[in-house]
């Protein structure tokens, strides 16, 4: 069962997990980019990497527990040296029928990591690459310059190896989050303007287009703090809270793992270090049937999840 905190007490008390079918790996914090929305607050100087013990006892949970989606985060997950060999692996699985690698698009570029693309493409590896507008002067804004001329560069080479065309299976999918202090549009409209769009000035294609809400954590969180609108942005998350998406909340079909191996119910709560209160936080000691009776950690932040469309790591949940 979960608990409801005081400050969110629109939450059900009676949310309960769902059978856990996925497991979000973030296999360190490092990143080449620094982007000024960034949850974990990854760039350049972060040294947290995820070792091979600690993806050993992954490869063992997710054989033992049947997990059947693999969603590989970051930083920038490229950066992780085992990073191939932790995909060849999961790969071997059997209960493992989808992976996802989350990307920012520029370290594809990298002479040191410009082979990955071929290596995702060759392992039907999905990916999900941050592109939070179609304008270039908005992209750079958000995660540096010239940060969009080499995502596009990204996705045509991508888009040549199959990626994101309908006569693959190769998917590539886009993150759309908001440039301030405001809600994501409606998805499915910004995903037609985004495919007519990119097609035409760059002819470039994808397949999904996934818009994510901006959690009030991390960086984002800095900078309402820096331009004195935190407490508006808090009260519009929370004036928009549509309960119909509570039953969608990635975090009661998922875990999320740090470098470390600790879990906790999603990548936010990660970054705020509130662990899923357990005796065993370790992936390599934890069983799922303990979990399922343990309440997910709802806290004030989790209202972006639930405002207007909903929000998690794969869009809107309405
Ligand atoms: S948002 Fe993604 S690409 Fe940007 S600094 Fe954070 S981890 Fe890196
Ligand atoms: S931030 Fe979102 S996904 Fe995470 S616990 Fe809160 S509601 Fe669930």
């Amino acid at each position: 069962m979960t608990t409801c905190f005081d400050k969110t007490k629109n939450f059900n008390k009676n949310l309960k997990r769902k059978s856990i079918n996925t497991l979000q790996i973030n296999v360190g914090y490092k990143c080449n980019l620094n982007c000024e929305h960034c949850h974990f607050q990854s760039g350049p100087n972060r040294t947290e990497q995820m070792s091979w013990t600690v993806m050993q006892d992954i490869l063992q949970f997710t054989q033992e527990n049947n997990i059947s989606i693999i969603d590989i985060t970051g930083g920038a997950p490229e950066i992780n040296p085992f990073i191939k060999d932790f995909i060849k692996e999961l790969k071997l699985i059997n209960s493992v029928r989808n992976i996802n690698l989350r990307t920012n698009l520029v370290i594809l570029n990298l002479p040191e990591y410009s082979h990955l693309s071929e290596f995702f493409a060759e392992n039907n590896i999905e990916l999900t690459a941050s592109l939070p507008c179609y304008l270039e002067e908005n992209v750079d804004k958000q995660r540096g310059n010239k940060v969009f001329k080499s995502s596009i560069e990204s996705i045509k080479k991508l888009n040549l190896l199959g990626y994101g065309q309908e006569n693959t299976n190769l998917k590539l999918n886009l993150v759309y989050n908001p440039g301030g202090a405001k809600l994501p549009p409606e998805q499915q409209e910004l995903k037609k303007a985004y495919k007519q769009y990119l097609k035409s000035e760059y002819d470039i294609v994808f397949n999904n287009l996934y818009t994510i809400t901006n959690l009030p954590i991390g960086r984002f969180k800095d900078d309402l703090i820096k331009n004195d609108n935190i407490d508006d942005y808090k009260a519009l998350l929370k004036s928009k809270f549509n309960p119909s998406n509570l039953k969608n909340l990635m975090c009661l079909s998922q875990l999320s793992v740090d470098w470390q191996g600790k879990i906790y119910d999603c990548d936010f709560n990660q970054a705020l270090g509130l662990r899923i209160p357990t005796d065993s936080p370790y992936i390599g000691k934890v069983k799922l049937s303990d979990l399922q009776d343990l309440p997910v950690v709802f806290h004030e932040h989790c209202y972006a999840c639930c405002a207007g469309s909903g929000s998690s790591c794969t869009g809107s949940l309405t």
